[in-house]
C-alpha cells in the first residue's frame, strides 16, 4: 500500500518536472517584452492572408487560396495563353440529345457562323463521353462567340459558350456534366480573375429563349462549386 502511495507521488512529481519544462521552453520562445519591434518587421513576419473569394452560397469564413481553385485539364489551357477579353461565363444547353461537338459545328456553319458557336461543350453520353469537356477552336484562338445575341454584341465579345449536350427543357443534365461544368468553371474564373457571380445564362441574359432549359440549376452548379471536394484540391 505505501508503496503504491510512493509510486504514484513519484509520478506525479515526474509530470509536474515535464510541465515546467515546457513552460519554460515556451517562455523562452517569447519575444523580450523590453524590445519595441519594428512595425515593418513585424508586418513581414505575419503568415500571408488567404484570398477570400466570396459568392453568395460560399461562408464568407471560408478561405480559398487561388492555388486551390487554378487546376484544370491541360487543353483548358490555350497555347497562346489567356486573352483579357473575357468577363463571364454564359451557360447553354444544346436543346437536343443526340449529336457531337462535330455536327453541332456542322450546323453553326450551315447557319453562316464561321465555326462552333460556343468555346466548350460538355457531352451527356449520347453522341459525346459524358462529362467529357469538348475544347472547341474559338477558345484556341482566343475568339469571341457566336452564342448569345444582344444589341452591342457584348456577351458574344466577353463571355465565354459553354453548352451542356441534352435538352435540358425535358430532363435535368447528368451528375458527371454537371461536375464537369462545376470544374470548368472554378477552373475558367480562377484564370481569367473574375467572381463567382459571373455565372449566367443564355435566357437570364435576353429574355428571349429558354436556354439552358427549365432543368439546368444554377444553385446546383454553386453547391457543387462550394463542395470541399473543390476546395482541397490542388
Ligand atoms: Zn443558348
Amino acid at each position: 500500500m505505501v508503496r503504491n502511495i510512493l509510486i504514484v507521488c513519484a509520478g506525479l512529481v515526474v509530470l509536474a518536472a515535464a510541465g515546467c519544462a515546457e513552460n519554460q521552453s515556451v517562455l523562452s520562445a517569447l519575444p523580450d517584452p523590453s524590445v519595441r519591434p519594428d512595425p515593418a518587421q513585424r508586418a513581414a513576419a505575419l503568415p500571408a492572408r488567404p484570398l477570400l473569394i466570396q459568392h453568395p452560397y460560399r461562408p464568407l469564413w471560408q478561405p480559398m487560396s487561388v492555388r486551390t481553385v487554378a487546376f484544370g485539364e491541360p487543353d483548358w489551357m490555350p497555347t497562346i495563353g489567356l486573352s483579357a477579353r473575357w468577363t463571364c461565363i454564359v451557360v447553354h444547353h444544346s436543346a437536343s440529345d443526340k449529336g457531337t461537338p462535330e455536327s453541332m459545328d456542322q450546323s453553326h456553319r450551315q447557319r453562316g457562323w464561321d465555326e462552333l458557336g460556343y468555346h466548350f461543350v460538355i457531352g451527356n453520353g449520347l453522341g459525346y463521353p459524358d462529362g467529357k469537356v469538348y475544347v472547341g477552336a474559338r477558345w484556341d484562338k482566343q475568339k469571341h462567340g457566336a452564342h448569345c445575341k444582344v444589341p452591342g454584341n457584348y456577351y458574344n465579345e466577353h463571355g465565354i459558350g459553354i453548352c451542356l449536350m441534352g435538352n435540358l427543357e425535358d430532363h435535368p443534365p447528368t451528375d458527371a456534366q454537371m461536375q464537369a461544368l462545376a470544374h470548368l468553371v472554378m477552373y475558367l474564373e480562377s484564370q481569367c480573375g473574375f467572381s463567382y457571380d459571373r455565372v449566367l445564362t443564355h435566357g437570364g441574359i435576353t429574355g428571349k429563349t429558354l436556354c439552358p432549359g427549365r432543368y439546368f440549376s444554377t444553385n446546383d452548379l454553386y453547391r457543387r462549386i462550394s463542395a470541399p471536394m473543390y476546395a482541397s484540391r490542388k
